[in-house]
């Protein structure tokens, strides 16, 4: 029998292009982390909601990872935060899929609330065990929005029922993991920290001059840049009064300083920008822009192919990550993997992946003045880049590889299948009942 397993990530398609419209970190995680485990032999299903007609209902990752969307409501986007009430259809479509396949699968991965809410029927009908990984959490992320958090008001109870009844856990950082204690009493001793990672492949160092004549970009600006989904949990808007403060204290470098806005729906790339919180985060954030009066300053150019992503950060003097609350964040990570400095919010994960003056550079989150006076330091400092460029090469290759990630979860994985079905098998027995 293969060591088949399901793994449910109902807005994310790994598949679907990322950095569009609510695609982000977990289509990345999705897809990278069941590249990797299918080398040490799982056989994956991979199972999303069908968020668009333009796609089949199966694909493939590799030979051994396929994409099984299943129906749930109209096969059209959605907003991730409306998808609830589709997630029973969700459930059904998984059975019907199984109706018709007859497969067989070991345990059940979910991700984030929703599949975590599914994962938990799923599993339980199989008679499998569940596990979930949680790429936010909602009291994290309402105590970092307060009234502007537009989650489900049903997200915490979920998260909750999710957080008791998994049998296990993986929190993507240690302060995730502290959160799931303090903020929903989670049993510790079930939850797992085992990170996000980076493609090695693909995130390597390029020569910042090649890479901006890759990119066609002025070899003599100085390059902030932005990666990430248009969001409002993403503090843009420090970003962009960062900026602004940047170039009042140096109006005679106004001209030199530039800063490039990548991801999220682009009017010349996308057409019609689909309405949702992505597009009003983007109306507002341009609303801004003219406000500051920094249009000459700042340019939003959608989403980044993949294939080039390594390209902006290389080109870039620093990347900025000013998030209001972060729980992992693989864009620091892969800047860093492309040798360019990161300055972040000091939030989430990233006080974890990012080691203060020695990888990057924490600023307090929703602090524009702060920021300005570190990408300021960077600025006067161009040795500094230099310092971290190699600790920071050096941290991700270490610690933060799929491969080394892969393992580690495939670990977790044999560990709970042999504990499950140990305790299966006891069937309510003890240790002493059984033969010596
Ligand atoms: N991303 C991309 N193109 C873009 C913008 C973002 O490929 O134009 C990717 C980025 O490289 C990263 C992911 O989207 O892998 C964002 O992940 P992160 O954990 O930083 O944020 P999340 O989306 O989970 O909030």
């Amino acid at each position: 029998m293969v060591k088949r397993i399901a793994i449910l990530t109902d807005h994310a398609d790994p598949l679907a292009p990322i950095g569009g419209i609510e695609a982000g970190g977990e289509n990345v995680y999705v897809l990278e982390l069941t590249r990797s485990l299918a080398k040490l032999g799982w056989v994956i299903d991979v199972f999303t909601r069908w968020s668009s007609p333009k796609t089949t209902r199966t694909a493939r990752i590799s030979p051994t990872v396929r994409v099984v969307r299943l129906k749930a409501g109209p096969i059209d986007h959605i907003p991730r935060d409306q998808l609830f009430s589709y997630m029973p259809e969700y459930v059904e479509s998984f059975f019907q899929f199984l109706k018709e396949t007859r497969l067989d699968y070991l345990l059940v991965h979910g991700n984030y609330y929703f599949s975590g809410w599914a994962g938990l029927q799923i599993a339980s009908r199989l008679g499998v065990p569940f596990i979930n990984t949680f790429h936010t959490l909602g009291a994290i992320r309402h105590l970092a929005l307060g009234d502007r958090d537009k989650s489900p008001k049903e997200r915490i109870s979920i998260e909750t029922e999710v957080l008791q009844n998994a049998y296990a856990i993986i929190a993507t950082s240690p302060p995730m993991k502290e959160d799931m204690i303090i903020h929903y009493k989670a049993p510790a001793k079930k939850i797992i920290v085992i990170p996000g990672g980076v493609n090695l492949n693909r995130f390597t160092p390029t020569p910042q001059l090649l890479a901006r004549r890759v990119l066609h970009l002025d070899p003599n600006i100085f390059l902030i840049l932005y990666v990430g989904r248009i969001e409002r949990r993403k503090g843009i808007d420090t970003l962009l009064s960062g900026v602004n403060e940047l170039v009042m204290r140096f109006p005679h470098l106004r001209k030199k300083i530039r800063l490039i806005i990548s991801g999220g729906a682009h009017p010349s790339k996308w057409g019609k920008i689909p309405d949702g919180p992505e597009k009003e985060e983007l109306y507002r954030l341009e609303g801004i822009v003219d406000q500051l009066r920094i249009k000459d300053v700042v340019r939003f150019i959608g989403a980044v192919n993949r294939e080039y992503l390594q390209y902006y950060y290389s080109s870039a003097d620093v990347t900025v990550v000013p998030s209001y609350y972060e729980p992992f964040g693989l864009v620091p990570l892969e800047s860093m993997a492309c040798g360019t400095l990161v300055i972040a919010s000091d939030v989430g994960g990233m006080k974890w992946t990012i080691k203060e003056g020695k990888t990057g550079l924490l600023f307090p989150t929703k602090d524009p003045v702060s920021l300005a006076d570190k990408i300021q330091y960077v600025l006067e400092h161009p040795e500094i880049r230099k310092k971290m460029r190699e600790n920071g090469i050096e941290r991700v290759h270490r610690f933060f590889s799929w491969d080394a990630i892969s393992k580690q979860m495939s670990q977790c994985y044999e560990d709970m299948l042999i504990e499950f079905y140990y305790k299966k098998a006891m069937n309510g027995k003890k240790q002493s009942d059984l033969p010596q």
